[in-house]
């Protein structure tokens, strides 16, 4: 058995208070770049004829099929940027507008994309059809018939999520705004060879899904701790993950979800999510800090991915040309010296076997606390040189060990004290605000924003 221990939430009930939409836009807006995160084409799933619908009174499903009435406003909310209308002259284009401006009437639609009736309503007619929109309230206007609100459809679309880190995960259902579902946490061990993980993995998947048949799959998004090129998916070697350098995932997971799958780091799988709930403006720095290390660049909204699919992977970075064996092979790497498997080898003597019991004694064991506090001070000053080459305003810790307020202190400590005032006049450093939901944010909004991408839902509806 791959996986060795899990906690499952099957009720339904979403397992974490939904992020406020302004905080999670599935797309920012219509006129956001396009993304090019997979090499999948575009594909009927973004919803083909009749492939979700079903009037307003079909949400609901079974448990956990929606957030709620939450779940249908918009991301961004009246604040949000003005889409390019300019765009607007196709189904998809038109669908990303309605997607910003949900509760906007035909008339509101109208005005502001400047078609004429007959071409909007020729393109609301196709987003109908295919289940992409849907009518419901009404203005309430007091004078004359009511108009009825045009919404984008987005009841019983959902995401499958896999965030996998070296030793934990979580699988994930969520809605298209990145709001978890259901989901279930669970032990693993990423080393094992793919072929004996991945089927484990997928039949839980599997399970979470079938609490509620009237679930779409959309998209699948997956997270792993080693380096991959989210263009074409394509995994690197790594060294924590052997045997799965060029493992076709897309070929196995596509044999049950023919549907896009989206391949990402964990730490930058985070870093999205991060930057998403900071408005995807600035430059942002994020770390994870578990059993690995690894960190995610975002620069307005973009995520840096590097030319080797490795960007962020500053763990196997040599800070002493002697030190602890790392895993990788070579000596004195921050992972060897600071990451969660060299605490608990670090910390072996002292009846600590896992991270949670790092984090259970770190407010009152002295072994542990020094161990931390050295971790973090490696951590923080690897992470100086990184300030001073991006000059980000926000600095975010997460990871099981980056969420400690002890490790955050002395990381921040560190960082000030080896990088130079002028990258750093507007760096505020924090703790991540979402904790472990953050990865699987950002792995949903990478899924929403493939499918739902205006040249995707073109495709799907044969236009364009
Ligand atoms: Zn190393």
């Amino acid at each position: 058995m791959a996986v060795v221990g899990s906690t499952d939430d099957p009720t339904g009930s979403p397992s974490h208070p939904p992020a406020p939409p302004q905080d999670t836009p599935a797309e920012p807006a219509a006129s956001a770049p396009e993304p090019t995160t997979s090499a999948d084409g575009p594909t009927a799933s973004a919803g083909g004829p009749g492939a979700s619908g079903g009037g307003p009174g079909a949400s609901g499903g079974g448990p956990g099929a929606s957030a709620g009435g939450a779940a249908t406003r918009p991301p961004g909310g009246e604040g949000a940027t003005r889409p390019d209308l300019a765009g607007a002259a196709s189904p998809g284009h038109l669908l990303a507008l309605i997607r910003t401006r949900p509760g906007w009437t035909r008339q509101q639609l109208l005005t502001a994309t400047g078609m004429s009736r007959t071409t909007l309503f020729e393109r609301l007619d196709q987003l109908f059809r295919a289940g992409l929109v849907y009518e419901s309230g009404s203005t309430g206007a007091t004078v004359g018939r009511p108009a009825r609100l045009v919404r984008f459809d987005d009841r019983n679309r959902v995401a499958l999520i896999f965030d996998l880190g070296q030793t934990h995960g979580r699988i994930a259902v969520a809605d298209l705004f990145g709001r978890t579902l259901r989901m279930a946490t669970l032990r693993l061990n990423i080393a094992q060879p793919p072929d004996r993980l991945l089927p484990d993995l997928l039949d839980r998947a599997d399970k979470l899904l079938r609490v509620d048949e009237n679930a779409q799959v959309v998209g699948v998004g997956m997270g792993i701790p080693g380096p991959v090129d989210v263009a074409t998916g394509r995994l690197g070697a790594s060294t924590t993950m052997p045997g799965w350098e060029d493992y076709a995932i897309k070929d196995v997971v596509r044999s049950r979800w023919d549907v896009p799958l989206l391949i990402e780091n964990d730490a930058r799988a985070f870093a999205r999510g991060e930057a998403s709930a900071s408005g995807g403006r600035g430059i942002l720095l994020a770390v994870k800090y578990a059993s690995g290390i690894g960190a995610g660049i975002v620069v307005n909204g973009e995520v840096i991915g590097g030319a080797d699919g490795a960007a962020g992977d500053i763990g196997h970075i040599r800070v002493s040309d002697e030190g602890p064996v790392c895993r990788c092979g070579r000596q004195g790497c921050l992972a060897a010296w600071a990451s969660g498997w060299s605490l608990l080898d670090q910390l072996a003597d002292q009846g600590v076997h896992t991270l949670d019991d790092v984090v259970q004694m770190h407010t009152h064991n002295p072994a542990v606390i020094a161990a931390l506090r050295a971790g973090a001070e490696r951590l923080g000053r690897v992470l100086a040189a990184v300030v001073a080459t991006v000059n980000p305003d926000t600095l975010v810790l997460g990871g099981i060990l980056g969420q400690l307020p002890l490790v955050a202190e002395e990381v921040e400590r560190w960082v000030r004290a080896d990088a130079v005032e002028r990258t750093m006049q507007k760096l505020r450093v924090i703790t991540s605000r979402s904790g472990d939901d953050s990865a699987t944010v950002g792995l949903t909004l990478m899924v929403a924003q493939h499918v739902l991408a205006a040249s995707a839902i073109d495709a799907a509806l044969g236009v364009g």
